[in-house]
């Protein structure tokens, strides 16, 4: 594969907090991504999961703790020195490149040569399985199409890790099925690393090979699927979870 996804063991994050004025949307929040995995953060509206997204990206600065990749500590790092795939629920693309550009964009501003460009973002298109729309605008595909392209442009960077907040949200109810099962196709082909913001169970569920349960920016629980179905360790989770009416 041309796409080479830069390696590591694994993303620590150690008593990770953020408040914004008096509110702690964020509290000592610890947790282990290994390499290859697929972590689900889940939890209701307002329980800090873009926060936490955020704050690994580096598009917002933590107040307390920090954040590892390996033994290099980037929290204090700038985001496009993190150099971390972002795809969000609006898709955030150039209205004004085609799929292409758009997906070559961020390889452009690092100076990589046209014909490297070339090259990765063929491979990022039979990936996401985007070939013949190559040229086409974003305002001429549909929402699918869409998120392909917004993944796309976080893989074609390389990134160490994924990060996608609630990426199907805004696709209607069957182009959200065919989009889970495409996501995880393409983390596993590409051997990625991802961490996948969700208030969907469901989607949890099916997607991740480990759920990350978040309640008022706390930790509640941490589990593969199977361990969150079968033991969900407080009520609250239990409840969130659908078991308890
Ligand atoms: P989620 O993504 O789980 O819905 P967020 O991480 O967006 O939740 O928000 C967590 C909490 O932090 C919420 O109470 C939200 O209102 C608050 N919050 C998020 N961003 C800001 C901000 N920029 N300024 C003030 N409060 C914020
Ligand atoms: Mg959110």
């Amino acid at each position: 594969m041309t796409i080479a996804l830069s390696q590591f063991d694994e993303v620590r994050l150690d008593r990770v907090s953020r408040d914004f004025g008096a509110l702690n949307a964020l509290r000592d929040v610890s947790l282990t991504i290994r390499r290859r995995e697929f972590i689900a953060l889940l939890g209701p509206s307002g329980c800090g999961k873009s926060t936490t997204l955020n704050c690994i990206a580096g598009l917002l600065p933590v107040t307390g703790g920090a954040i590892w990749l390996d033994k290099q500590r980037v929290d204090t790092l700038r985001p496009e020195e993190r150099g971390f795939g972002m795809v969000f629920q609006n898709y955030a693309l150039f209205p004004h490149l085609n799929v292409r550009q758009n997906i070559g964009f961020g390889l452009k501003m690092r100076g990589t040569p046209k014909a490297e460009i070339d090259r990765k973002v063929d491979e990022a298109l039979s990936l996401v399985r985007l070939q013949g729309q190559e040229h086409k605008l974003p305002g001429q595909l549909s929402g699918g199409q869409q998120q392909r392209v917004a993944i796309a442009r976080a893989i074609v960077i390389e990134p160490p890790l994924v990060l996608m907040d609630e990426p199907l949200s805004n696709l209607d109810a069957k182009l959200r099925l065919e989009m889970r099962a495409e996501i995880r196709r393409i983390h596993n082909e590409l051997g990625a690393t991802t961490i996948y913001v969700t208030h969907d169970q469901d989607e949890a569920l099916s997607l991740a090979d480990r759920i990350v349960v978040l309640r008022d920016g706390v930790v509640r629980q941490v589990g593969s699927p199977k361990e969150l179905y079968e033991e969900p360790a407080h009520l609250d989770v239990a409840d969130f979870m659908g078991f308890r009416n």
